[in-house]
């Protein structure tokens, strides 16, 4: 079966057709610019160049449109006709408590994920704006969400419920949720695969490092505890977003600089994090460049960074009494080999070991601590859209 998977932004969609059989890419392509000026698409048919073609786009389903007429295009298309798309998988940011695991779309889903709305105000409504296009233009092709809260919703009550007062979850729905699920999924999975052992018999750390970070906590397969929280603003330190710090700078912050909610939470969201420690930038590769040159404040985010996620690592360790494998992911934890060091570093009474050769590698699956390390470390690109092609595929014939 070939399957289109979407992610729908608010101006942008990313898009990939892969044929489940042997789970290959065949094309992957972006919109931008969805209602502006200058809005284009750029497909790419696996193994040719890109071609970008500008084309007014003033609705989502005006941009859907381009993808499929892209993917049956006779000189770059992958598809004769549509007729060959046999499902379609959507990546949606928020199911709320509504559900634990991808579902197949109908009005009942839809009006679930309305409902969650308030709860991701900039990510639900692009998602379901993406959905509802599809449906129009392919009404008889299923659909399918999956959900980056699905996979955290197995935590138990002590790590999600929150110490404010209890009306505020039964009232508001505030606890924590976690976010990047389906990335921790496949990283996991595949971790599992790589060990050549049955998931339900590890206890793994996944560290997904990228502009947005997150750790989880996956004993037996299942997540029991994730650094993000009722928002993505929890947890890690990251490029822009400060991660877990005392409630009550908020308050102090706003009344020292007279700041109304909206900026305050602009700030902690995108002018936090790494790039607020270092002044420098959000993107690790140039606070790496400052801080090898000496820029002390580049030096210092660095560390604070590292810090965080070691943080995190000692607590999953102690909340699944010990771990087998520590699992790094997403664009720094993919390719920065000299976080992974810091992270890893004077780890060896956890039993975590980092074997600094093997570490000197880049966006390759690879098992890179000490053949002595009772802890395995391993580097796994993740894959978000093929496990949305996964799970579309199980549900839609009938086997999830
Ligand atoms: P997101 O999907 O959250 O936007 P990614 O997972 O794509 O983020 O990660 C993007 C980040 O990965 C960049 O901001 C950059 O900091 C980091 N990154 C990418 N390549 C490298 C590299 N070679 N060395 C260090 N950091 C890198």
């Amino acid at each position: 079966m070939k399957i289109l998977v979407i992610n729908c932004g608010s101006s942008s969609l990313k898009y990939q057709v892969i044929n489940m059989e042997g789970e290959v890419l065949m094309a992957k392509g972006l919109v931008e610019r969805i209602g502006m000026d200058g809005s284009c698409i750029t497909h790419e048919k696996i193994g040719e160049d890109k071609v970008k073609k500008e084309v007014p786009m003033e609705t989502h389903k005006e941009a859907i449109a381009q993808v499929l007429d892209a993917i049956v295009d006779p000189e770059h298309g992958v598809l004769k006709d549509m007729s060959e798309l046999g499902a379609v998988g959507h990546r949606v940011v928020h199911a709320g408590e509504k559900y634990a695991h991808s579902v197949i779309i109908d009005d009942d889903v839809i009006k679930a994920l309305e409902e969650c709305v308030p709860l991701a105000p900039l990510h639900n409504p692009p998602n379901l704006l993406g959905i509802a296009a599809c449906r129009e233009l392919m009404p008889e092709t299923p659909m399918v969400g999956v959900f980056d809260t699905a996979f955290h919703q197995t935590m138990p009550p002590e790590s999600y419920i929150y110490a404010i007062p209890y009306r505020f979850y039964e009232k508001y729905g505030i606890r924590r949720y976690g976010f990047h699920g389906t990335s921790h999924k496949y990283v996991a999975e595949r971790a599992a695969d790589i060990m050549n052992c049955n998931l339900d018999d590890l206890k793994l750390i996944t560290c997904h490092l990228g502009n947005g970070a997150s750790v989880s906590a996956i004993k037996r397969g299942v997540c029991i505890d994730t650094s993000m929280g009722f928002t993505p603003l929890e947890g890690l330190v990251m490029g822009t977003r400060s991660g877990d710090i005392d409630p009550a700078i908020v308050t102090y912050m706003r009344q020292a600089e007279n700041l109304d909610q909206g900026v305050a939470n602009e700030i902690l969201n995108k002018e936090s994090g790494v790039l607020g420690i270092s002044g420098v930038s959000s993107d690790f590769r140039d606070i790496e460049a400052a801080a090898e040159e000496g820029n002390e404040r580049a030096q210092l985010a660095l560390k604070v960074f590292a810090h965080k996620v070691r943080f995190y690592i000692g607590a999953y360790i102690a909340e699944m009494n010990g771990v087998d494998a520590i699992v790094f992911t997403a664009g720094v934890g993919e390719n920065d080999m000299g976080m992974r060091d810091i992270i890893c570093n004077d780890l060896g009474n956890l039993g975590i070991k980092l074997d600094v050769v093997k570490n000197r590698v880049r966006g390759k699956e690879m098992i890179i601590s000490r053949d002595d390390s009772p802890v395995k470390i391993i580097l796994i690109p993740t894959n978000e859209e093929l496990m949305i092609a996964r799970d579309t595929l199980k549900l839609v014939k009938g086997i999830a």
